[in-house]
């Protein structure tokens, strides 16, 4: 925290690091391409061709923030370095902040740049399950059609024995159509997919990717698939520990953007690591206020999420 301190201690500071993470060959202005720019006040460049004023924060989460950037990668730092994730009040009290809600609002405003769906699928051997958060499966259909409970897809990378990367996310239900568009997003085509007997993934052959279906008339308890079954359980102590159960179902992607950050990069030794890809990350996604994350909306992204 002291180096971080030291070598962000101006608004300058923070700008310069931002101009490099969001223009590394260079400034190119958003509206007509032009790479010369004179660079006035506050961060905002002025294109010498077109005259468009564009500030270093636009099109980022930083937009429109009344906040020092300071203040902002401090808190980047603070959620980078905690192990097992950021709470609210964590942050609250980590800035001395009176507001509970400010403290919310910066960490959704974070989650939205934890994970950049739709890019960088996973590759290989995937095991791909569904689990309920908020119960158990259980009931008719093993579960899947069960009210009240939020539905999460699960794809597990296995690396030989060992779990590598994951993917998370809500899904309305386990049709076939959900489940295909989930795993198109997250899974290469040409992978291996392990999935139970499920009708939802039998056409997954059509989509291109290798298909093993592990059989359900094992007997129960056995571990079919291993990998779902340990992100499963590691998530929902997750959720009950660190977080206290205190998660919405609105919110529950934004968690489980979350989760996906620290999990994927769990062997990383280097926090700096995780702040710089962090903050990269947070300069190419847009911004949303308060008022929007109420509402449960995501920001404007490339990928929809409406299925
Ligand atoms: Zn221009």
């Amino acid at each position: 925290m002291n180096e971080l301190e030291k070598r962000f201690s101006t608004e300058t500071d923070c700008r310069s690091y931002l101009f490099f993470l969001r223009w590394p060959n260079g400034f190119i202005c958003p509206r007509c391409g032009h790479n010369k720019a004179w660079e006035m006040k506050d961060g905002i460049f002025w294109c010498m061709s077109c005259s468009y004023k564009a500030s270093i924060t636009s099109g980022t989460i930083f937009e429109r923030t009344r906040k020092p950037l300071k203040d902002w990668f401090r808190v980047i730092w603070w959620i980078t370095s905690q192990k097992y994730g950021a709470s609210a009040k964590g942050l609250q009290r980590m800035l001395g902040i009176g507001s509970y809600e400010t403290a919310w609002t910066w960490l959704h405003k974070l989650r939205r740049a934890m994970v950049r769906q739709g890019r960088d699928r996973l590759a290989g051997e995937i095991e791909v399950d569904e689990t309920f958060i908020g119960g158990e499966k259980h009931g008719g259909k093993r579960g899947r059609g069960a009210i009240g409970k939020t539905l999460v897809l699960i794809a597990a990378q296995r690396e030989g024995k060992k779990l590598g990367r994951i993917r998370l996310r809500c899904i309305p239900n386990a049709s076939a159509e959900t489940l295909e568009r989930g795993i198109l997003d997250a899974i290469e085509p040409g992978s291996v997919i392990r999935t139970d007997g499920w009708l939802g993934y039998n056409r997954l052959e059509d989509l291109g990717y290798t298909h093993k279906i592990i059989k359900t008339d094992a007997v129960v308890g056995d571990n079919l698939l291993p990998a779902c079954n340990m992100v499963t359980s590691l998530l929902k102590r997750w959720l009950g520990g660190t977080l206290q159960g205190a998660v919405s179902h609105e919110h529950l992607d934004y968690y489980l953007d979350e989760y996906t950050f620290r999990f994927n990069r769990r062997t990383s030794r280097y926090r700096g690591k995780l702040f710089y890809r962090l903050l990269q990350q947070a300069v190419i996604t847009d911004g949303v206020t308060y008022n929007e994350i109420k509402r449960g909306i995501r920001g404007p992204k490339p990928v929809t999420y409406n299925f």
